[in-house]
């Protein structure tokens, strides 16, 4: 009966995967949403109408066949379903756990004009789990192997996803990282609960398993040289992402107790995972009234990851307003309901403090006209100057490509921002020909799903090169 209901999204509404409470799920590093059962998936995929001309894969960066794979599910078909989410996706478990759905595949369904569109995250990501807890691999049986030799460096991301390309076209990649896990920012970045770590483990006995080799704890650059590489390789993918912080450019930013973002997340997954080195590594919010400044991914993570250890208070300062943050929907909401507040329309001017941070100034905004980006820039209301206290600040302004600096020395060029030069219409060809580049390297800290996507259209350009 389930199956011959084309009015399935009247009678069945949307339904997110349950969350745990906020009060259970403050205090631990785990994922928050419940699994889907077998019966919510079905239910939920079946809404699907099966548009002609679906907006959500055109709207998903990796064109998924989404309502193909939503049938599949409704049907209880997972081994298929697995098997085509796959011919589009590396990752296909994390970006149905960490895309901004509201703003990509979920934000492009029909039904999104109030009915409320399908929950196509957290189907993808109960396709894979689903498969691979009843066994199922990635079928290499009818793959023929080539003698050719592809160094990929980064196992973000975008290194996974030319290194999946690669293998399934019968390349095993060398795969560097000088972390000691895969992953990139999905490992030492994203906090536990929005992608809980056992899932890139899990990855990487796949991609072991299917003849990716991983060299971890090796910095190219300092471990082994990037001329070594291209003596021993015929091609390589650079996917090493974008390290250097944003700074405000306001004062007291060096102030004791002034912490940026990513340093002090990695710190809390090192604890975590047990890669601590020195105990003083940690950067402890415990007790502290925190200040959180910036309105993205990062700053939502850096608020919750405060909140679970045991801050005292928790406060983000955000320039515009809320319906012009850059961060996912979902994650504000999920910031709010684990008790962040939230200060709209403020911008710093300064941190004070005498030996170490005590509060950061700011100015009260309104959106004036837009900025070439078509986003409306915050223009500071007079007089409105206020101190917010403080034991500790977090800064998470984003990031500015770090190209390394051996790039150059090999023909790799920058533009005049520091990203890669690796246009999309040459398949992500730097300019020297044996080396191509994809993710935030090359265009600026972006999205998971953008890097796999790139990582895996630069793996079909290495292979055009290498005429395999
Ligand atoms: P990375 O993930 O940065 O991976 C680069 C890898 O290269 C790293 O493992 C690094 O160790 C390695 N590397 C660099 N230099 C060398 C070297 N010399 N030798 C060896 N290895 C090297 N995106 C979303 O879609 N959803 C989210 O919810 C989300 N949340 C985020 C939260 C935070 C805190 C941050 C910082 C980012 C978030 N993002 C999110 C963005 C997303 O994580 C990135 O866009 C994505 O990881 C970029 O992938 P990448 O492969 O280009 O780079
Ligand atoms: Fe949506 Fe991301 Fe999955 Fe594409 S990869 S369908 S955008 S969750």
């Amino acid at each position: 009966e389930r199956l011959n209901n084309n009015f399935q999204f009247v009678d069945v509404g949307r339904q997110d995967p349950k969350k745990k409470p906020a009060d259970t799920r403050k205090k631990e590093f785990n994922e928050i949403y419940e699994p889907f059962t077998s019966v919510e998936v079905r239910d939920q995929s079946h809404r699907c109408l099966a548009c002609g001309n679906p907006y959500c894969e055109w709207k998903c960066p990796v064109h998924n066949f989404i309502p193909d794979w939503l049938k599949l599910v409704s049907e209880g078909n997972i081994l298929e379903a697995v098997e085509m989410s796959h011919q589009t996706n590396s990752l296909p478990e994390v970006c149905g756990r960490v895309c901004p759905q509201d703003r990509l595949c979920e934000g492009a369904c029909t039904l999104n004009d109030g009915f409320g569109a399908v929950t196509i995250g957290s189907a993808e990501k109960y396709i894979t789990d689903t498969a691979f807890a009843m066994g199922w691999k990635p079928d290499m049986s009818k793959v023929a192997w080539t003698d050719k030799k592809v160094a990929v460096i980064g196992a973000g991301p975008a290194g996974l996803g030319c290194a999946d390309i690669l293998v399934r076209n019968g390349v095993k990649p060398t795969v560097f990282d000088r972390y000691p896990e895969i992953g990139g920012l999905l490992t030492f970045g994203i906090p536990e609960f929005k992608l809980e770590k056992e899932v890139m483990v899990r990855r990487r006995e796949v991609f072991t398993e299917m003849g990716v080799e991983f060299r971890l704890n090796t910095e190219v650059g300092k471990d082994i040289s990037f001329e070594d590489i291209l003596n021993e390789y015929d091609a390589v993918f650079l996917g090493m992402g974008t390290y250097n912080y944003m700074k405000g450019g306001f004062p007291g930013e060096d102030l004791p107790g002034v912490y940026d973002a990513l340093p002090f997340l990695i710190s809390n997954v090192n604890r975590n995972l047990g890669f601590e080195k020195d105990p003083a590594d940690f950067i402890d919010m415990k007790g502290k009234k925190v200040i959180v400044l910036g309105g993205g991914d990062t700053a939502m993570d850096c608020n919750r990851t405060s909140i679970r250890q045991g801050a005292e208070a928790v406060t983000c300062a955000y320039r515009r307003d809320e319906a012009n943050m850059p961060g996912s929907v979902r994650e504000v909401a999920n910031a709010k309901e684990e008790g962040v507040q939230f200060l709209f329309n403020r911008q710093p001017v300064a941190i004070i403090g005498e030996e170490k941070v005590e509060g950061v100034k700011v100015v009260e905004t309104r959106l004036g006209e837009p900025d070439e980006n078509g986003r409306r820039r915050p223009e500071v209301i007079e007089g409105s100057e206020q101190v917010l206290p403080a034991d500790a600040v977090l800064v998470a302004f984003g990031f500015r490509p770090s190209p390394a600096d051996w790039l150059a020395d090999h023909q790799v060029n920058t533009n005049d921002w520091g990203g890669v030069i690796a246009p999309e219409a040459q398949a992500y060809q730097t300019t020297n020909p044996k080396v191509f580049a994809g993710g935030d390297m090359v265009r600026g800290s972006d999205l998971v799903v953008t890097a796999i996507y790139e990582g895996r259209q630069a793996a079909e350009g290495i292979l055009d090169y290498l005429e395999v």
